[in-house]
């Protein structure tokens, strides 16, 4: 089974293209936003904790979010496969999912990374903001996580890519065709 990572900015639909990736593959997909989202809603320690960080753009501390993760990725549908969305979102965090998975003798197969213009992601946002009312779409915030997505996360992508496991998907288009394409993209690399 697929051990999978999606990777993109805000905005470059890698939600939406994580749920019907994890469809095709049969393996969960794991949304670290999503799970803290659950937390706030539900109104627990973590999620009075992480939800300030949210609403501020900013990243929840690396700690946190791993020892979630962790949790998360015991449960038994997990136990072959899956794939995360939203982490690793830091270098520090890319240490922390080598230990992880280390430790249970599965290394990656395949970190698939959405490519998007700004000017498009910004559009996706503020009409995600009007749909979904999420409180981490106003715009300052959304300049905040897209700056914070450069200087964080794209070294993420850098150092994938180092490793070979790195894919590149255009995410800008249509949804259908994005799927098919990284459907493609993935099953060769799962074949190669
Ligand atoms: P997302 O739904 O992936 O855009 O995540 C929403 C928010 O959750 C982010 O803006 C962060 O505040 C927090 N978050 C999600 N994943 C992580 C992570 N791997 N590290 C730190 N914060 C995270």
């Amino acid at each position: 089974m697929a051990r999978l990572i999606i990777m993109g900015p805000p905005g470059s639909g890698k939600g939406t293209q994580a749920e019907h990736l994890a469809r095709h593959f049969g393996i969960p997909a794991i949304s670290t936003g999503d799970l803290f989202r659950a937390h706030v809603r539900d109104k627990t320690d973590l999620g009075l904790e992480a939800g300030g960080f949210m609403d501020r753009g900013e990243f929840v501390p690396d700690h946190v979010t791993t020892d979630m993760l962790k949790q998360r990725m015991e449960d038994a549908d997990a136990a072959q496969g899956f794939l995360l969305d939203g982490y690793p979102r830091t270098v520090i965090q890319i240490g922390a999912l080598d230990e992880m998975l280390a430790g249970r003798g599965q290394p990656l197969d395949v970190v698939l990374a959405l490519m998007a213009s700004d000017s498009e992601l910004l559009a996706r946002m503020l009409r995600r903001a009007q749909e979904q009312g999420r409180s981490d779409d106003t715009e300052a915030v959304i300049q905040r996580r897209l700056a914070l997505y450069r200087d964080e996360t794209e070294p993420v992508l850098t150092a994938y890519s180092k490793r070979g496991i790195l894919l590149s998907v255009d995410g800008s288009g249509d949804r259908e065709a994005i799927t098919a394409s990284a459907i493609a993209a993935v099953e060769g690399a799962l074949a190669g």
